[in-house]
């Protein structure tokens, strides 16, 4: 449906300056919830001088998709949006000093938790290319979406780089899914290698989770095939290792095969190594 619309925009920004996480509410909502408060946004397609006394109110800011905006107002006011339609009511966007990035997208049906840029494999087919940095301050952003996502929001995806790098970090996201997301699949897309240790299954058995799928790559029937293509000698093992603890207290895996072609070439034999060693993948 949103198929070509970006996730950021320029856009002027008045009185304000710094970063700031708010979710977008427009008329009719607001209207019938009555919901008003420094974390919301209020969406107006444009600006009736006849509104001042609402923009007045407590909002986190207030956007403005066309037209004029007024002034002497203290609240923050996003206007002059390069690509208005980026903006819906529903969504969860990020101010930055003149633009506005979009990190939840109540249209869409692929939303995501972007929770690292790290991992540690280096696949030569991956789409985004680890880096080595700190972006400890992903988990911070991740709990504060998990606060405005709707609670009616079918399926989250969970990804990166790697998801489990930060092994407490990722259990007390996946505890804080679970409270404020009680009745949504998370999809969470791994290497899988972080689950060789049992230990670290069990810890995730423990938050009782119900609803998870594990979306997991396997590169080849064989350690060499495998570990070609995620550049880490020793991963397959790991993996399989993973897959084994997580099929043992049966969790939901979804097997991810990619296409590359050594992984064409000896499609057969991986297929045949699935159905006889990972009969419980879903
Ligand atoms: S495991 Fe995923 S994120 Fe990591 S290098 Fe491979 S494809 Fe990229």
């Amino acid at each position: 449906m949103n198929k070509g619309i970006p996730l950021k925009t320029r856009a002027e920004i008045n009185a304000f300056n710094g970063s700031k996480m708010l979710k977008v509410i427009g008329l009719d909502e607001f209207v019938s919830s009555g919901i008003c408060d420094n974390r919301h946004c209020l969406l107006l397609p444009n600006y009736d001088p006849n509104q001042r006394e609402l923009l007045s109110l407590d909002w986190g800011a207030v956007a403005i998709q066309c037209g004029g905006i007024p002034s002497n107002l203290t609240v923050p006011v996003i206007s002059k949006l390069e690509h208005p339609e980026v903006i819906s009511t529903g969504d969860v966007i990020v101010l930055n000093e003149n633009r506005v990035d979009i990190l939840y997208r109540r249209k869409s049906t692929a939303n995501l938790l972007f929770v690292t840029e790290r991992c540690n494999h280096q696949c030569i087919m991956c789409s985004q290319p680890p880096k080595v940095l700190d972006d400890g301050w992903r988990f911070e952003e991740c709990h504060q979406l998990l606060e405005l996502i709707d609670r009616d929001i079918p399926v989250l995806g969970i990804s990166g780089g790697e998801p489990t790098l930060q092994r407490d970090g990722f259990l007390k996201l996946l505890e804080h899914a679970k409270k404020a997301l009680p009745s949504t699949q998370l999809h969470i897309l791994t290497n899988g290698s972080a689950f060789e240790e049992y230990h670290y299954v069990e810890q995730i058995i423990q938050l009782g989770h119900q609803q998870i799928v594990w979306g997991i790559p396997i590169y080849g029937s064989t350690p060499q095939q495998h570990d070609y293509h995620t550049q880490v000698l020793g991963s397959f093992n790991k993996t399989m290792h993973g897959l084994y603890n997580l099929g043992h207290v049966g969790a939901q895996i979804e097997l991810r095969v990619v296409l590359t072609r050594p992984i064409i070439e000896n499609i057969v034999e991986l297929s045949e190594f699935i159905v006889r060693n990972l009969p419980f993948v879903s």
